[in-house]
C-alpha cells in the first residue's frame, strides 16, 4: 500500500483486493489539519492502516498514534493530548441516493483522500475542557 504521508492520500492502483495492512510515518508539522487551536507536538506520528478493498466498497480502519496541543481552558498555555479515537471510513465508487450511510466517492483519479478520516479522529479525541493543571487559576487572578 503506498500512501502519501503529508497529504494522506492512498494510491488504488497500490491495493491488493481484500485487506491491505500498513504502518506508516506521518511528518506531522506538514499534514494539513486544518483544526482551530490545534497543533501536533511531535514532528511526526504512526498511522496503522487496514484497508480493506472490496467490490462495491473499501473500508478503511486504523489508528493515529501521536500528541497534539490545544490551549488551557483557563490560562490558555498549550496543554497536550493524545489521540484516543480509531479511524474508521467507508468508500464507495457509486454512492446509493435513497441510503442514509456515510460513504464518500472514491475519485476516478484512484486517489484515496483518508485525510478528512483522519482530522475526524483527532477532531473526536480533543478532551471537551482541558486545563494545564487541575487548580489552574486562569489568567485573571483577582
Ligand atoms: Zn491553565
Amino acid at each position: 500500500m503506498i500512501l502519501d504521508t503529508e497529504n494522506l492520500v492512498i494510491d488504488l492502483k497500490s491495493l491488493s483486493r481484500g485487506m491491505n495492512r500498513g504502518v506508516f510515518i506521518i511528518p506531522f508539522k506538514k499534514v494539513k489539519w486544518n483544526i482551530e487551536d490545534v497543533e501536533p507536538i511531535d514532528s511526526q506520528g504512526t498511522l496503522e492502516l487496514a484497508v480493506d478493498y472490496g467490490d462495491d466498497v473499501i473500508l478503511c480502519t486504523g489508528s493515529l498514534d501521536g500528541h497534539f496541543q490545544i490551549p488551557c481552558a483557563r490560562c490558555l498555555e498549550p496543554v497536550g493530548f493524545s489521540i484516543s479515537e480509531e479511524i474508521c471510513r467507508e468508500y464507495t465508487w457509486s454512492p446509493d441516493p435513497a441510503s442514509d450511510e456515510q460513504r464518500e466517492v472514491i475519485p476516478q483519479s484512484g486517489k484515496l483522500d483518508i485525510l478528512e478520516a483522519v482530522r475526524e479522529a483527532v477532531l473526536l479525541s480533543i478532551p471537551g475542557k482541558l486545563l494545564c493543571s487541575p487548580d489552574c487559576t486562569g489568567i485573571c487572578y483577582n
